[in-house]
Order: structure tokens, then C-alpha cells, then sequence
């Protein structure tokens, strides 16, 4: 449905005095009487109910026959039930999100959870009709008659038949049933214990100075990664893999089931690959997913460049003795900070005024639809006790302005966020003429509006720097960050399409361990040393588990939006309107349609590389600083 969620960083703990200031405002948390008031709730709820049971009116009627008028009625109807469900979801989601001890949010979901099982159980006869599929009691759906019907659903053509020629590569209904029975208390009950496994782990760090203590979580263990210290940086790492090699064996038959249920289950269902699968639920085509993985590839010089000139900035032995740059980066140096000195700290008031004023230098309309969501109060700005971590905006309807949620403490990071997440709400409201199920974006562009607002925020705080240093922690940190949203997402892909198809054949530990090296190697070049504790990484990949083949989508939504930045600042004010044209196509069309009609093609290699030019001017202005 219309979610779309962004979770980016965790939230710091000490909140700057000029923020606990800023809390006594009332405008910084969200009015959410505008999805429903509370005093409403348990009548629409009801209401709701009531509407639901005329499905089954609905459904004796539907018939190949129908006309055109009663087919819309039925549409519309169903649009309205979803509407209905998604303000009593919305509401309580939101709640919830901000305190997740309100007691009154928690007896709400219930009530909508039990709701939301009646209309799934109430609807799937129908959507199974509509594809096309026998529903017993009822004529099957034809062909001409389903183009003939879906011609008059307005928006909503694009989806009916995309689903409809999915149905292609469902099974028959008894069949769907087993499958369903089986992934529910098989497949999924593997990645659970993949889970359990891993939460499982304690981890043996031993400090600089010989200490061994006993980190709880990873997370915490994580930070070490980021530390200053050389000696930890390792430590972190050589402690995580240790786990990791300790329950290699469980891991390894938890991901080989994983996978040979993916291969299994894509050929049973006529997918010309495993890949197949993930991309025909992305409503992408294999094609075009191939010219990404072999771009990304291509450009991994790129990264490579910016890790040797990392390792030239470093100096390991600065505490101790006169400072000189490391040869060669190693791995557990990715993330090592180039010096002590701190960025400076943000206030929220400003850093809006600033946001908006970049906005409006792009296009007036997209910083009139991010002012809109701020002044409805429609945004959650600060961190609270309870409150999820993260940031992200729900675009619940095309009549509710769109909610943003984010944690803001006045880091740098937090004004990219809190555009991003601005970005986001934006596009929701240049698609908001669509219907409930038509608004929201298709994956490949539900990234679009969001990196791309980030990108313009980002490219004028760097020209507005002045500062050598904050400019090279910019720069710095953006470069790592598309590192890791890009790059390491296609190495990820590309072991996942190597191991899928090793696992016809001599299917090991060993194999996987030397797959994900050989990745790695690629991956670097010559530009990182990579010890061989790294074979285990793949196992500490809850993706490459929970989520077959879904990694890519992270480089394809980054890297479509920087290459739609890059045409904007070849042609200038020009491309606004393709830009705003795209964002306001919602989901109403194939993505790949979409883009054509601004005269780009997703197939072309020559398109995705102009993403990279974004990321190699950043490397340049970096070696010139
Ligand atoms: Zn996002």
C-alpha cells in the first residue's frame, strides 16, 4: 500500500539544551486529528466493519459480463473501504510510533488488526477473481472482458493488469493454499532462527588496554567500527566474525534452505531466474536490472579511488609518535573518522527555513507541498522517550496531507534527513490526484522525490562551507554513505546470483566463504586489505536471509534519483518540469513508462552512469581540498 517508510539512523541521547528549549512549542509534535479524531475512531471502526460485509453483495455481482458503470461503482467502493482502513491503521501506526507505551494506541491495533483479517479474508476471493484466477462459484474472468473492465478503473488499469499478468506465475488456488502453509512453518520459520541465532550472540572485546569485557548486542558492538582507535576498529570486527564463525554451521543449513526454497519455488512458478522473482515484484525487468549491476561494477574504481585516498589522509600512529599515512586502507578502516573535530551542532528553526529556501531555488511548487505538511503540523520533529528511532514519512491518502516523523538533534545528518523525509511527503502530495491505491510510487521510484531533495540539500550546505574541515567530513561521510547504498548493495546481489546458482551443485560453507572473498576482491581491488575473517560476512547479511535479491533496490531508488540530479544540473530549470512530471505519475504507471516519457531509458547503461559523475565530482573536490 501507500507506506513508505525511510528508517535511517538511530538517534542520539544527549539532547542539546537548545532543543529541550524547543520542545515546550507544541507545533514540533503532530496533530493527528486530521487522519481521525480519537472521539470518531470506534464509529469509523464500526462504519467500517459494516462496509466491509457488502463485499460479499459485491462479489455475487461481479461477472465477466459486468458493464463498464458497474465495474466503477465496485472500484470505487473498494477504494473507499480502503481509504476507511487506512486513516484507523494510519492513526494508531502513528501513535504508536511516537510512544510506543500508549496504552491507547496498543487496545486500537488490536481492534484495526482484527478488522484488517475480516477485509483480507472478505476481498481475496475477489483479487483472485480478477486475476483471472477460478473462484469457485463464479465464471472466470476472460481476457477481453478483464481489459475491457480495467480500461474504465481510471488509475488503478496500470496495477489490475500488472497483477493480472503476474497471476501467470501463481499456482492454482489449492496449491497457492500449501504454499502459503508451507512458507508460513517452513521458510519463515528458518529465517526466525536465523534470527534467534544471531541474537543470541555475546561478543568478546578486548580493549586497548588487555580488558576483556562482554558487549551484548551488535549494535554496540557496531560502534567500535566507528571508533578512533586502530585497535578497536579490528577488535570489533575480529569479535563479530569470531561469533560468526562459532555458528557458522547453523547459519550456513539456515541459508542454503533459504535458497534452495527461492530456486525451488522460481521455477515451479516459470521465473527464467531466480532473480526473476524479486524483479517482477519490483515491477522491474530483468533487463534493466542487468544494465545496474553491470554499471555498478563497472564503476568500482570509483570507491576504490576513495578508499586510497583515505588511506592517505589517515595517520594511526598520531597519538604515539609523529603521524604518517597508511599505505594501504584496511577493511576495518571503512569507517575510521579522519580526525576529532565536530561538526557543528544545528537548531531546528533555521535549519527548516533552510531546507525550504533550498527546496524553492528547485521548484516553488515542491517547497509550497513541503511547507504545507510543516505548517498542518503533520511532522514529529524531536526525540522523546518512547519514540521510534529513525525517521520516515507515511503517506496514508491522497486526502490526508502526508506525516513525517523524525528524531532531529541537531546533528548535520539530521537536516539531510529531515529532507529526505520532506522530499518524500512531497511526492505524495504532487501524486495525490490518484486514487488511495494509485499515489504511492512503484520501488523503483518511491526513492525518487526523497534522495533527490537530500542531494539538493547537500550540494548546497557543501557550497555554502567554507570551513576545510567541515567540508571534508561532509564530503567524507556522503561518499561513505553512497558506498554503502550503492556499491556494497550490488556486491551483495551479485554474490546472492552467484551462490543461488552454486547451489544446484557443490553447495558448502567453504564455497560461500570463497564466493563472498572473491566478491570482496572485486569489490576493492587493490585499494582495501581484506584479512580472511571476512568470509564469514555473508552470514551476518540478515538480507541475503529475510530477503532474496531485494539488496539492488537500495543502489536502483539512489541511484535513478542521482542520475535524474545529474540531467537537472546539465539542463537546468528545464528538467524541473520532467522531474515533477515523474513524481506526479505516483504509482498510476510502469516505472519504466514513466521514465520514457521523459526520455529516459532504464536499459541504458549510459543512463545509470550518469549517477556516478555526481559521486566522482564529490571524490574530485575531495582530492582538490
Ligand atoms: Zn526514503
Amino acid at each position: 500500500m501507500a507506506w513508505s517508510f525511510y528508517l535511517q539512523i538511530s538517534i542520539d541521547n544527549d539532547i542539546p539544551d537548545t532543543i529541550e528549549a524547543m520542545k515546550q512549542s507544541p507545533q514540533l509534535s503532530w496533530n493527528l486529528d486530521d487522519i481521525v479524531t480519537l472521539s470518531d475512531f470506534s464509529d469509523l471502526l464500526d462504519a467500517t466493519l459494516l462496509k466491509i460485509k457488502k463485499y460479499s453483495e459485491y462479489s455475487s455481482q461481479l461477472a465477466p459480463t459486468i458493464s463498464e458503470q458497474e465495474f466503477r461503482d465496485f472500484i470505487a467502493f473498494d477504494e473507499s473501504v480502503a481509504e476507511d482502513m487506512m486513516r484507523l491503521d494510519g492513526r494508531v501506526f502513528l501513535m504508536e510510533s511516537v510512544d510506543s507505551k500508549d496504552a491507547e494506541a496498543l487496545s486500537l491495533k488490536g481492534k484495526v488488526k482484527q478488522l484488517e483479517l475480516v477485509w483480507h479474508e472478505k476481498t481475496q476471493p475477489i483479487s483472485q477473481w480478477l486475476k483471472g484466477k477460478s473462484v469457485e462459484g463464479k465464471e472466470v474472468l476472460d481476457e477481453e472482458n478483464a481489459q475491457r473492465l480495467f480500461a474504465f478503473a481510471g488509475d488503478l488499469q496500470y496495477q489490475l493488469s500488472y497483477e493480472r499478468a503476474m497471476a501467470d506465475h501463481t499456482l492454482s488456488q489449492p496449491e497457492e493454499l500449501i504454499v502459503a502453509n508451507k512458507d508460513s512453518n517452513g521458510v519463515r520459520v528458518v529465517y526466525d532462527l536465523y534470527g534467534m541465532i544471531t541474537t543470541d550472540f555475546r561478543f568478546e572485546f578486548c580493549d586497548s588496554n588487555n580488558k576483556t569485557c562482554l558487549i551484548e548486542t551488535i549494535d554496540e558492538l557496531n560502534r567500535y567500527t566507528y571508533s578512533a582507535d586502530p585497535h578497536e576498529r579490528h577488535e570489533a570486527f575480529r569479535s563479530r566474525f569470531a561469533e560468526y564463525e562459532k555458528n557458522i554451521e547453523k547459519l550456513y543449513t539456515a541459508y542454503s534452505a533459504i535458497v534452495k526454497d527461492w530456486v525451488y519455488e522460481s521455477k515451479v512458478r516459470g521465473y527464467s531466474s531466480p532473480i526473476a522473482m524479486r524483479n517482477a515484484a519490483n515491477h522491474v525487468s530483468d533487463s534493466s536490472i542487468e544494465a545496474l549491476l553491470s554499471v555498478c561494477t563497472d564503476n568500482a574504481p570509483l570507491f576504490q579511488r576513495f578508499f586510497r585516498w583515505k588511506a592517505a589522509q589517515m595517520n594511526p600512529t598520531s597519538t604515539d609518535g609523529e603521524p604518517q599515512a597508511i599505505q594501504k586502507l584496511r577493511r576495518v578502516d571503512l569507517y575510521a573518522p579522519l580526525g576529532n573535530e565536530k561538526l557543528p551542532t544545528l537548531e531546528l528553526e533555521p535549519t527548516i527555513t533552510e531546507v525550504l529556501q533550498n527546496f524553492a531555488e528547485f521548484s516553488p511548487t515542491f517547497a509550497e507541498h513541503a511547507q504545507k505538511i510543516i505548517s498542518e503540523h503533520h511532522v514529529d520533529f524531536l526525540p522523546n522517550p518512547n519514540k521510534r528511532s529513525g525517521a520516515f514519512c507515511a503517506t496514508l491518502s491522497p486526502h490526508i496531507t502526508p506525516y513525517v516523523m523524525t528524531n532531529f538533534s541537531g546533528r548535520m545528518q539530521d537536516k539531510f534527513t529531515l529532507a529526505h523525509e520532506l522530499g518524500h511527503g512531497a511526492h505524495g502530495l504532487y501524486a495525490n490526484k490518484h486514487s488511495i491505491s494509485a499515489q504511492g510510487a512503484t520501488l523503483p521510484l518511491s526513492e525518487t522525490a526523497s534522495t533527490f531533495a537530500e542531494t539538493i540539500v547537500f550540494e548546497k550546505t557543501l557550497a555554502n562551507t567554507t570551513d576545510v574541515t567541515v567540508k571534508k567530513q561532509l564530503l567524507v561521510t556522503k561518499i561513505l554513505d553512497s558506498y554503502a547504498s550503492i556499491m556494497r548493495q550490488n556486491y551483495f546481489t551479485k554474490f546472492e546470483l552467484a551462490a543461488h546458482q552454486a547451489s544446484s551443485g557443490d553447495f558448502s560453507i567453504e564455497v560461500l566463504n570463497k564466493l563472498w572473498l572473491d566478491n570482496l576482491s572485486e569489490q576493492f581491488g587493490d585499494s582495501v586489505e581484506l584479512e580472511t575473517m571476512f568470509q564469514y560476512e555473508w552470514a551476518y547479511i540478515p538480507h541475503l536471509f529475510d530477503r532474496p535479491f531485494y539488496c539492488y533496490a537500495y543502489s536502483f531508488g539512489e541511484l535513478l534519483s542521482m542520475a535524474l540530479y545529474k540531467r537537472y544540473k546539465d539542463e537546468g530549470g528545464g528538467f524541473v518540469a520532467k522531474i515533477e512530471q515523474i513524481l506526479a505519475t505516483g504509482g498510476s504507471e510502469a516505472p519504466e513508462d514513466t521514465l520514457k516519457k521523459v526520455g529516459i531509458d532504464m536499459n541504458s547503461a549510459d543512463f545509470w552512469q550518469g549517477s556516478f559523475s555526481i559521486v566522482e565530482d564529490w571524490i574530485n573536490q575531495l582530492e582538490q581540498l
